[in-house]
């Protein structure tokens, strides 16, 4: 078991709390990877560790992930994740969500919560009754609600840079875009590029939820083993996580992959295969970041409008990584982790350091 210290020293992790209730059995681990640029922002993980090791590993992991991403988006906050360890199906009472939501309360906004796999939006709403600290609750108490669309959109505008840099057109009329997983981004995501006239192949391992999007945009379905192969302009992961790998990226037929999936490299040299092979890769966490921008304006008083513009602002956060991958020949993967450290780098020089 590694200590939480060790751990913390090379990745320069702020904090790393633990929460426990023995009337419950909330066990539950909050990391802050980094405040510089603001709170932490980041879900819950509701999930059955095998041990506490694992769960540490995965909520620091995670927690990084944040700290790129809020930078790379702009968002103003921090790299923060939290989990719970246990099935949510047998543990999760209401006791429990409140325990946890005093454990939140007591970490005095540092960090922010929010949904994630193994917990809900009335989870959300239940942990505001005793923390100003959470977002992502309903629409009714000042929410922004389901965050997929958001992120649909956001992967939009990341295809339409792409678009630009390819072709020098932001329209995506008449590209060929192949989407692999139609769930609740993908399906929305399937209807923004239906709308703008592009030509549809779609995959999904649910037969339902490939013949709605078939029904209502004309897509013609493919085999969710072969649609990383299907010759088109642009291929979007829209599914599981390793979606690129060695196995994959050569069999590749498209200009570019812009998809929603989280941790779509299998491996960290895939950044270097996928660039080799000449395909254009956007990196998954900046074009995936329209859910997370869409719940950060949930401070100050949410207004649709608003956090819209800010997710078409992804179409620049692109250009800026594909610039920025040119200019220091490194791969787009590269470009945006440099992208987000410049940023924190920046705030740190500007004495922004612990303003949370
Ligand atoms: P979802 O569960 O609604 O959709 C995923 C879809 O992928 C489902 O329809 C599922 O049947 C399908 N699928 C699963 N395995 C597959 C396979 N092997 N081949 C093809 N299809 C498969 O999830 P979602 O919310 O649409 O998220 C999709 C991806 O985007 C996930 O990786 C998620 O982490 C990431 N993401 C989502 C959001 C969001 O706002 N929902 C934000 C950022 C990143």
């Amino acid at each position: 078991m590694p200590h939480p210290l060790e751990l913390m020293a090379p990745d320069g992790f702020e904090q790393v709390a633990y929460g426990y209730d023995a009337r419950t059995g909330l066990r539950a681990i909050v990391a802050l990877h980094s405040t510089v640029l603001g709170p932490g922002l980041g879900g819950t993980r509701f999930y059955p560790f095998a041990d506490e090791e694992g769960a540490l590993v995965d909520v620091c992991r995670l927690a990084k992930g944040m700290t790129y991403k809020h930078a790379a988006a702009g968002t103003d906050q921090g790299g923060g994740k939290a989990v719970i360890i246990g099935d949510p199906a047998t543990l999760r009472t209401d006791d429990l969500i409140r325990a946890y939501a005093r454990f939140i309360d007591g970490l005095a906004g540092r960090y922010v919560t929010a949904e994630d796999v193994g917990t809900t939006q009335a989870d959300m709403d239940l942990i505001r009754t005793i923390t100003p600290h959470v977002s992502g609750v309903s629409e009714h108490l000042g929410g922004s609600g389901d965050p997929s669309p958001a992120t649909a959109l956001g992967v939009l505008w990341a295809m339409k840079a792409v678009a630009e840099r390819l072709w020098q057109t932001s329209s995506l009329e008449g590209r060929h875009v192949c989407i692999n997983g139609v769930g609740k981004v993908g399906g929305a995501l399937a209807d923004h590029l239906h709308a703008e006239g592009a030509r549809l192949t779609v995959a999904d391992v649910r037969a339902a939820a490939v013949a709605t999007v078939v029904e209502r945009t004309g897509a013609v379905e493919v085999s969710p083993a072969g649609a990383h192969a299907v010759a088109c302009d642009l291929y979007s992961p829209c599914a599981l996580g390793g979606a690129l790998s060695a196995t994959t990226i050569p069999e590749l037929h498209a200009a570019a992959v812009v998809g929603c999936a989280n941790n779509q490299l299998a491996t960290p040299q895939d950044a270097q295969r996928i660039d080799e092979s000449g395909v254009l890769y956007a990196p998954d966490y900046v074009v995936n970041a329209g859910g997370v921008i869409n719940i950060a304006q949930e401070k100050g008083g949410y207004d649709r409008a608003r956090a819209e513009e800010r997710i078409r602002g992804i179409h620049d956060t692109v250009l800026r990584v594909l610039d920025l991958a040119t200019e220091e020949g490194i791969t787009t993967a590269a470009a945006a982790d440099l992208l987000a450290e410049r940023r924190i780098d920046a705030a740190r020089m500007n004495g922004n350091e612990g303003e949370v």
